[in-house]
């Protein structure tokens, strides 16, 4: 690739957030220009699930249907206590499919890597490696971002996608990572190594129990199994530097049911992941440095939406591009060069508070999968109750992504977990 030409836009990280904004900007005509700190483009890690918000972005950038034959897609979404294994809900997500139009599809993360990977260079991205982004300042017209090197590039728009620990949000917001005190473990297999474990090839499974979950599927058109074990580290809670450590996977998952455990003693034990997110900001726009992906939104990933808002925030980017492009265009003399300070008002505007709502939807939804004693009892009672086709819990986040506050959906309100107002229909809530 060449770096002699000015692109129109920099976009600082090349994970999926990244390059899926980027591929996004291109196909708009933008020249953009990605620049990678690793040496190689790539990703680490197994599973993503990605529902139907994303598979409708993908089906538009024409993307689905590579997407569908390297991935899975799965018949329900099965919940279990982790405990007992008993059944507590279930999404049917064929049914799931036909109220969004689009299907909710579990996929390889480096396979949806390399999908925008090669969009991005079929769409004329210039793509650098080995690129460590380490300042950023606004000038005229721009923004500049300063690389370890020495050297310095300017843009009109620098978008930072670089994610959980990004330097930008550090140097433009400065807060501080806030820590849930859980680890994540994972481990896709071949398929054939857990066909004993009672496990189902043909749903997402997710076994919630006390300060403790675990999440299995089928990944690679149904060769391989991906699981993740997450758990309250004590370690954490003890204050200890080095926490998290395999002794405590063993421990946190000790008492839960045959098929957890059977599939606990499979994880990769070399590698975890401390679950960190931030609060919520409001402010991702700083003259023509925009925050985007993780690097403005990093949510505990209950949810299963981090790397989908990413592809989101890319969409409603460009979205906004092309919108303020043909009204410039429309308008007598106007021409040339896009009002990014017109786009990133609008990006802001409508990006801010959806994900300020999964992030915060996310924390919660962690705090009721792991509750314990009563409240376990009184969660797995009512979860029992909801009607599997009740789709209330999912329209706001599953429909289509909205390009303006007007257009985002309201919030579904989860029932407190109060015993005042609870009932007990089966008596399941004897101690
Ligand atoms: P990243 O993937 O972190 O990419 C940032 C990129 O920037 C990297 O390539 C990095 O090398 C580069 N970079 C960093 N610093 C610099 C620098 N200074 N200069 C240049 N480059 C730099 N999301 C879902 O949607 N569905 C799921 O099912 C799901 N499951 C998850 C399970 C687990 C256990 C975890 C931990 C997360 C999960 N997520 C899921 C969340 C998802 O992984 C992230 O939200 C998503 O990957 C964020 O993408 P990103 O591109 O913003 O950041």
């Amino acid at each position: 690739a060449t770096t002699a030409r000015q692109p129109d836009v920099l976009v600082v990280g090349g994970g999926i957030g990244g390059l899926s904004a980027a591929c996004a900007l291109a196909r708009q005509g933008l020249r953009v220009r990605v620049l990678e700190r690793t040496k190689e483009f790539g990703e680490v890690g197994a599973g993503l699930q990605i529902a139907p918000n994303c598979t409708r972005i993908l089906a538009e950038y024409g993307l689905l249907e590579e997407a569908r034959s390297l991935g899975v897609v799965p018949e329900h979404m099965v919940m279990r206590d982790a405990l007992d294994s008993r059944e507590l809900t279930r999404l049917d997500l064929r049914d799931l499919e036909r109220r969004y139009g689009f299907p909710y599809m579990v996929i390889h993360r480096t396979d949806l890597h390399a999908i925008f990977l090669r969009a991005c260079e079929h769409a004329g991205v210039e793509l650098l490696t080995d690129q460590d982004v380490v300042g950023y300042e606004n000038t005229e017209g721009g923004a500049r971002v300063l690389l370890r090197n020495g050297r310095s590039e300017f843009a009109p728009l620098v978008v930072a996608a670089d994610g959980l620990h990004s330097v930008a949000r550090r140097l433009l917001v400065g807060d501080d990572l806030v820590s849930s005190d859980y680890v994540a473990y994972r481990a896709a297999v071949p398929i054939e190594q857990v066909r004993d474990n009672g496990i189902s090839e043909r749903d997402v499974t997710v076994y919630i129990g006390p300060h403790c979950h675990f999440v299995q599927y089928a990944l690679r058109r149904g060769d391989m199994f991906n699981q993740v074990a997450v758990f309250r580290s004590p370690k954490a809670l003890a204050g200890h530097a080095d926490w998290g450590t395999p002794d405590e996977l063993d421990a946190a998952f000790a008492p839960a049911c045959d098929p957890v455990r059977r599939g606990v003693a499979l994880m990769w034990r070399d590698r975890w992941w401390q679950m960190l997110d931030r609060d919520p900001v409001e402010n991702w726009v700083h003259g023509r440095i925009v925050l985007l992906g993780d690097a403005a939104h990093p949510p505990l990933q209950y949810m299963a939406q981090g790397a989908i808002m990413a592809i989101e925030d890319g969409w409603v980017l460009a979205r906004h591009h092309a919108r303020h492009h043909a009204r410039r265009a429309a308008a007598a003399g106007a021409g040339g060069a896009p009002d990014w300070d017109a786009v990133l008002a609008a990006y802001e505007a409508v990006r801010v508070e959806h994900c300020r709502r999964v992030q915060n939807t996310a924390r919660a939804w962690g705090e009721l999968w792991h509750v314990d004693g009563v409240r376990r009892l009184q969660r797995n009672a009512l979860m029992r109750q909801r009607d599997a086709y009740d789709y209330s819990f999912t329209d706001w986040v599953y429909g289509p992504t909205a390009l303006t506050p007007d257009e985002e959906p309201p919030m579904f309100t989860p029932i407190p977990l109060s015993s005042a107002s609870f009932e007990d229909p089966d008596g399941a809530l004897t101690v």
